[in-house]
């Protein structure tokens, strides 16, 4: 924990931390010490993590990369972190994120942007990390922490872990509690990890899993041993590659990972088959309604009066008005007014009940792969490696969400995903590929990631 504590010193330009807590770090890691000689102590006794800035952690100012929330400190501590301090974790801080977790590069925080500690070859351009977990991948990649806890809704544990070689899981929808997480968009919003490698991946997921009566979406079925599943033969698995993700501009050497990942898992016994996910297409486009639909009513809450931050208006309106418009970037101030115009009355049914049966149609495609006996299903995880800070999506935002084009059909349909790193880019930057699995089907995709790892 010490020397975790210096290197986050040392690295503060990465500007991964939002907050640091040195105190309360070594506080728990003495705790842990004396438990360890005792000779008792939990499955993650020790270890020091960080905790993206969504997480609720009690007394610990959570700010969910937000104006808007810049003061807040909760008086409870989210069942995620309540479950890895009851194995022994320990907190080193609270991570960076793109604010309320909107965003694919970290640049929309109001605490700035943070970098990634990669660089192209032969340049020093800050690069992002991506996003919104920017914080905790740029935190893994650089050793600021063991291991970190993220979010993902369309993508943001997935390609923030392609774009910094780190690895990272969306478990099942229901398999984490999102009890005590800020709230982005309910029915697709997932707690995961980012970690070095699949192994930890799979230690830290046992821990952050598991039922909650607290959250009604979370499920109550057993969670395995995952780390059992890391080294298991794949012999005779089927893996699906699904033709739509060969998508337009997709890069060749993107289309290479993708063929060079096919064969080490072909090597190592599986049988690959070709699969198609017709609607996939639609998919980008469906969640940029149903994301920003949820967060409009999701983000009702932060008026002023509950929560964080209030400006004072002449009256109650006003003073509505005056926070918010303060409190709010301008990405969230984008994704509430095309939420609430997806919602209002003329609107809906040809935006926001389009998009759902759209959903809908993209969980059938899944379930017919599936149902032909496939295992998992392997993608790129990305469309490119990471960019530079300021780059991408100044003029037009969608040039930003292009990026979550292979990550947001698995929230729409509420499967287990995770991004391992497979290789180098041609100026040295990590790629990433996907896998994706079966409703609560964690531990093929262990099996099948610790091959390309
Ligand atoms: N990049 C996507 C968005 O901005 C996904 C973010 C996420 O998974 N939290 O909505």
């Amino acid at each position: 924990t010490g020397a975790f504590l210096k290197a986050m010193e040392a690295a503060r330009g990465l500007n991964a931390y939002v907050l640091e807590t040195p105190e309360q770090a070594l506080a728990m890691a003495k705790a842990s010490d004396e438990k360890l000689a005792r000779g008792q102590g939990g499955a993650l006794e020790g270890l020091p993590l960080g905790i993206k800035d969504l997480y609720a952690t009690k007394g610990v100012r959570t700010t969910a990369g937000s104006n808007i929330l810049c003061n807040f400190v909760p008086a409870y501590e989210s069942t995620v972190t309540s479950q890895l301090w009851r194995d022994g974790a320990v907190m080193l801080g609270k991570l960076n994120n793109d604010e309320f977790a909107m965003g694919s590069s970290n640049e929309t925080s109001a605490f700035g942007p943070v970098s990634s500690p990669w660089r192209r070859e032969g340049s020093n351009a800050a690069l992002v990390p991506g996003g919104s977990s920017g914080g905790s991948s740029s935190a893994v990649a650089a050793r600021l922490c063991l291991g970190a806890t993220a979010t993902d809704t369309g993508g943001s544990i997935r390609q923030p872990a392609a774009f910094t070689g780190t690895v990272g899981i969306k478990p099942t929808y229901g398999r984490c509690s999102r009890w005590g997480i800020v709230a982005f968009a309910s029915s697709l919003d997932q707690a995961g990890p980012i970690a070095r490698t699949v192994r930890d991946n799979a230690i830290l997921l046992r821990s952050m899993a598991g039922h909650d009566p607290k959250d009604t979406t979370s499920v109550d079925i057993a969670v395995p041993d995952y780390e059992a599943a890391v080294g298991r033969s794949i012999k005779g698995m089927k893996i699906g590659i699904p033709k739509e993700y060969r998508v337009d501009g997709m890069p060749a050497e993107i289309e290479a990972l993708w063929g060079k990942g096919a064969e080490w898992l072909k090597a190592a016994g599986a049988e690959l088959v070709d699969v198609s996910l017709p609607h996939t297409k639609y998919a980008l486009p469906a969640y940029y309604i149903v994301a920003p639909a949820e967060a409009s009513s999701n983000l009702a809450r932060y008026d002023g009066v509950r929560y964080g931050l209030r400006v004072p208006g002449k009256d109650i309106q006003e003073m509505y008005e005056k926070t918010r418009a303060a409190g709010f970037g301008k990405e969230v101030r984008r994704r509430i007014m095309i939420g609430a115009y997806v919602l209002s009355a003329g609107y809906y049914d040809a935006y926001y009940v389009k998009a759902q049966k759209i959903r809908t149609l993209i969980k059938r495609d899944f379930e017919e792969v599936y149902a032909q006996g496939v295992h998992a299903i392997l993608t790129p995880a990305t469309p490119s490696a990471a960019f530079g800070i300021g780059e991408k999506g100044g003029a037009d935002p969608v040039e930003m969400y292009l990026n979550d084009v292979f990550t947001v059909t698995v929230n729409m349909a509420g499967l287990p995903g995770i991004a391992v790193p497979a290789g180098l880019s041609s100026e040295g930057l990590p790629l990433g590929l996907q896998l994706i699995g079966r409703p609560f089907d964690e531990e093929t995709l262990f099996s099948v990631a610790e091959v390309i790892e």
